[in-house]
């Protein structure tokens, strides 16, 4: 077995030349291996490189015992040259989030002995697991530092040191590696084992930024974007905080209070409702008298638990069945109660007449009509028992 030569030891070879090794016909196309590709594989918690071999798209990329395999669409020649190309729109901002997620976990090592306990890189950002919890404070400071490490612009590089050499190195290790150990070294922040493909200088990153952090299994994640997706998600938070600070007419850096003073008058209003709404039931609950019949009321300032507590008087002094019915978008909403008549039985028929859905409970069911006023009461009186 052939090993692939991995070029993206340098992460900036965005264009090369190689040999094809091998070809295979799978189901989905053609496993194409290289003697020397600048694809990085799927592994590590990173996705594998887009771009082309040939011009022809590379849809995936796999490493299956030291060889990299290109799934493409169609075949190439064994022996002959081709030429690869790596879609750095995708590649570059892959490594600045990694780099990035190296410098932040190397500085919360140093500074509180911490291990990387888990790395995952999506759409959404980086997710890096620490061993131990972090306060705001500690968030904040590390951030700090891990932006100094790419102000000062300082060399990353990667180096296969031998099994002996490796004992007498302290390194950060994500993996439990004992043979090809690649050590990536960001010049005074970090020393760390990783396959990925990493930016030659921290300047290269640009911003990093630690967007959350959360207690996770008894230590901390942190969720970061760097680089290009720090600026992205920058350019949406600024234009979300100006609609509101729009909207609201508050201060860009005031917001948060004025949402704040906006709940409580929420809240106070609400309070208001709830006190007028009790008011108007108490109001029909007043008017209410005994009777024989089946009874119906129209209460159409009323809301659902008005409805309801209309009936739970009105049943009482009602034989036959108490309704009370509030207007709707689309006809009335109604609640239904008896102390003698089985509505769960009845809610069919009603619903069926007056094109209804609801239901409940033998006593007391609830839901709307499309039917009007007059059906309402011509249904009624007509199902008097
Ligand atoms: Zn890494």
């Amino acid at each position: 077995m052939i090993i692939t030569e991995r070029l993206y030891d340098n992460g900036h070879i965005k264009e090369f030349n190689s040999v094809v090794t091998k070809c295979k016909k799978v189901d989905s196309g053609f496993l194409v291996a290289l003697a020397a590709t600048a694809f990085f594989p799927n592994g590590g918690g990173q996705l594998a490189d887009e771009g082309t071999i040939d011009g022809i798209a590379v849809k995936d990329v796999n490493e299956i015992d030291g060889v990299i395999y290109h799934s493409v669409d169609c075949e190439f020649e064994v022996g002959s040259t081709v030429r690869g190309e790596i879609d750095w729109s995708v590649r570059f901002p892959r490594m600045q989030n990694h780099t990035g997620e190296h410098i932040v976990c190397g500085v919360a090592h140093k500074l509180f002995g911490y291990e990387n306990t888990g790395f995952h890189m999506g759409t959404f950002g980086i997710t890096a697991d620490l061993s131990g919890p972090l306060t705001e404070e500690d968030v904040r400071k590390i951030e700090l530092i891990a932006n100094k490490a790419v102000f000062e612009n300082v060399a990353v590089s990667c180096f296969y040191p031998t099994e002996s050499e490796l004992e007498t190195i302290n390194y950060r290790s994500k993996l439990e590696l004992t043979e090809d150990v690649r050590l990536v070294k960001i010049e005074g922040y970090d020393l760390c084992a990783c396959c990925a493909p990493h930016v030659l200088r921290t300047g290269e990153i640009g911003l990093i930024k630690i967007l959350s952090h959360q207690s996770h299994r008894g230590g901390t994640r942190l969720l970061l974007k760097c680089g290009y997706d720090a600026l992205e998600d920058y350019c949406v938070r600024c234009a979300s905080v100006s609609a509101v600070s729009a909207s609201l007419c508050a201060k860009e850096n005031e917001i948060a209070q004025a949402v704040e003073q906006l709940k409580a008058e929420k809240a106070r209003l609400d309070f208001e409702i709830e006190k007028l709404n009790k008011e108007k039931t108490e109001k029909y609950i007043r008017r209410l008298c005994a009777s024989e019949g089946n009874v119906c009321v129209f209460a159409d300032d009323a809301d659902g638990d008005g409805l309801r507590e209309i009936v739970n008087a009105g049943k009482e002094l009602c034989a036959g069945i108490f309704g009370a019915f509030a207007a709707a978008e689309n006809g009335y909403k109604y609640c239904l109660g008896s102390k003698n008549i089985n509505l769960s039985v009845f809610a069919k028929q009603f619903n069926a007449a007056l094109g209804g859905r609801g239901g409940g409970k033998p006593e007391m069911i609830q839901g709307s009509v499309t039917a009007g006023k007059e059906e309402i009461l011509g249904f009624l009186t007509a199902t008097e028992q």
